[in-house]
């Protein structure tokens, strides 16, 4: 099966370079020489050269785009607006829940002052009660007491009145503290709700991104089993070191991997190598590859 996919995609490669065979330099191998990487010992003073037939050295590229993919996919999934929004938004519920909390402990609060307060108005109601009581059923008689007892009647009434406003005030407090907690239930809700729907939006986002991830993997995978080991060993090396980008295009005699345009002895270096030669960027080391459109 992967010989039979191998042949396939060599086929595909190998008419895709048909057409660039005219513009490619003389004196190159033919496309149907034997496959396979294979170290060259006859430059003991250069570091292993490899060799890999064009059409593979082709594919390399497909290899370094669908890598770049994924990469591309990575930073999308890390960089989703969403992750902002949804930091940003729990934040902001965290703050409305702890106003929300505040509100309703001044609303107990206040609860509580105001039956303090009304046991309070209620005391003194009931100690103006026994006195008016006490007054009406002509117990005391003398004139001294009986004036007494009117001035701590009239004392009592002023007092009760005062603790009634106080119970008023504390009912103003109690209600604008239900108000406020009320206002505050309705925005914890309203924010949880924005919260829940950039959650799913996120989950859908990381999900497409995944799939599409999964599907470029695969297709890796599948390109990759057709280049020879070596090759793609020392590409993936490369990768490594060079952020990402193993394999560059030579396009117009400017290496698409670091952009520098190679000097005229580098030009003619490669334009002498043969076309199996996996030939390096002087100034990058990424593997350069060439195409009908390296301008050598
Ligand atoms: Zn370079």
């Amino acid at each position: 099966m992967r010989a039979g996919r191998r042949r396939a995609r060599r086929g595909v490669a190998a008419a895709r370079l048909g057409t660039a065979r005219p513009c490619l330099p003389h004196g190159h191998r033919s496309l149907d020489r034997p496959r396979g990487v294979r170290p060259r010992t006859h430059h003991p003073h250069r570091s292993p050269q490899l060799n890999a037939e064009p059409a593979d050295q082709i594919r390399l590229l497909d290899v370094q785009a669908l890598d770049v993919r994924l990469t591309q996919l990575a930073h999308r999934r890390a960089n989703l607006p969403e992750h902002a929004e949804i930091e940003s938004l729990t934040a902001d519920l965290a703050q409305v829940r702890d106003l929300l909390v505040a509100a309703r402990t001044e609303e107990s609060d206040t609860a509580r002052e105001q039956t303090k307060a009304e046991q309070d108005v209620d005391q003194v109601r009931k100690r103006a009660a026994r006195d008016q009581q006490r007054l009406d059923t002509g117990a005391v008689t003398s004139p001294r007491d009986l004036e007494n007892l009117q001035k701590e009647i009239a004392s009592l009434a002023r007092r009760q009145s005062d603790l009634e406003d106080v119970v008023l005030e504390i009912m103003e407090r109690r209600e604008s503290a239900q108000e406020r907690a009320a206002e505050l239930a309705r925005r914890v809700e309203s924010v949880q709700a924005r919260t829940d729907e950039a959650v799913a939006r996120r989950d859908a986002a990381l999900a497409g991104i995944d799939t599409e991830a999964a599907s470029v993997t695969r297709e890796r995978q599948a390109v990759a089993a057709t280049i020879p080991e070596a090759l793609l060993k020392l590409y993936d090396k490369l990768r490594g070191q060079q952020g990402g980008v193993g394999a560059a295009r030579l396009y117009q005699r400017r290496c698409e991997g670091c952009r520098l345009e190679l000097n005229i002895t580098e030009v003619n270096e490669i334009r002498q190598a043969p076309a199996d030669e996996v030939v390096r960027c002087e100034n990058c080391r990424r593997i350069l590859v060439r195409t009908p459109e390296s301008g050598l």
